[in-house]
């Protein structure tokens, strides 16, 4: 049976807490006692650890972990994902599979075809998007949980400088697949890991100005193939094409 995974919100080099709901979820329904084991993430890096304390007060519950011996940690896909704001609940399930599948951070932008009380809502809802990321990154065992960035304009986002290689993902590209374009973006990065960009429309696609802005910016369009893919969908494809090449 593997061990459960935590992510600790506090650490130094010999301890790690968990503090709030998760804690008190620990302490309370599983019962967490002084001397149980598990694995504790702190700060990107993963322990075998051993409780050495419990306090359960409710959001004050707080449970302490000793530090044993350091595990090898499994780095994220250098892979951002540029997501243009749609339907919440679809996208809340995309950051849950996209979290699984290992993405780094996720930049929710709004684009010209957002509808509107999305855009108004989005800047509320990214500390829940947060909160699904943290949980999916528990479930998946990930050492890490990905950045979900404040949601900015598109053409912010896409004006603002980057080292990484920038993908649009356009449905009517014809010559150059995904795979192609994160092919070469690995050859040109040598030993390194390339780190890249992908962003995805919303549910009408991206307006025609917005193809210009990422013509003009660099941007290379790339195709997920002959079909018409949703957003989500689109997004766990993308990642698991570049996984394919990077894993
Ligand atoms: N314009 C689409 C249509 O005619 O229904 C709607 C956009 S699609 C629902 C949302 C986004 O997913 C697109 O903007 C694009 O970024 C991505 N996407 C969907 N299918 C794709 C494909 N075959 N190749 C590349 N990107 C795709």
């Amino acid at each position: 049976m593997t061990r459960r995974r935590w992510i600790a919100e506090h650490w130094d080099e010999a301890t790690a807490t968990l503090a709030g709901a998760q804690a008190e979820h620990l302490a309370r329904v599983l019962r967490a006692r002084p001397g149980m084991e598990a694995d504790v993430v702190a700060g990107g890096r993963v322990f075998h650890a051993q409780i050495a304390a419990v306090t359960l007060a409710g959001e004050k519950s707080e449970v302490r972990f000793n530090l044993t011996a350091e595990l090898l940690a499994d780095p994220a896909l250098p892979v951002t994902l540029v997501m243009a704001i749609y339907k919440f609940d679809r996208m809340e399930w995309a950051i849950e599979k996209a979290t699984e599948l290992g993405v780094a951070a996720v930049a929710p932008v709004v684009a010209r075809r957002t509808e509107k009380h999305l855009a108004q809502g989005a800047g509320k809802r990214v500390e829940r998007w947060r909160r699904i990321a943290h949980e999916a990154s528990q479930q998946a065992r990930r050492s890490d949980v990905p950045l979900i960035h404040d949601p900015v304009a598109l053409s912010t986002h896409v004006r603002t400088a980057s080292a990484a290689t920038r993908i649009v993902l356009a449905e009517q590209e014809r010559t150059t697949t995904l795979r192609h374009a994160a092919e070469e973006a690995i050859d040109a990065a040598n030993e390194e890991m390339p780190a890249l960009e992908i962003a995805i429309g919303p549910e009408g696609g991206w307006a025609p100005a917005e193809e210009a802005l990422f013509d003009a910016n660099g941007w290379r369009a790339a195709s997920l193939g002959p079909r018409i893919l949703r957003a989500e969908t689109a997004a766990i494809a993308a990642l698991a094409v570049v996984a394919s090449l990077l894993e």
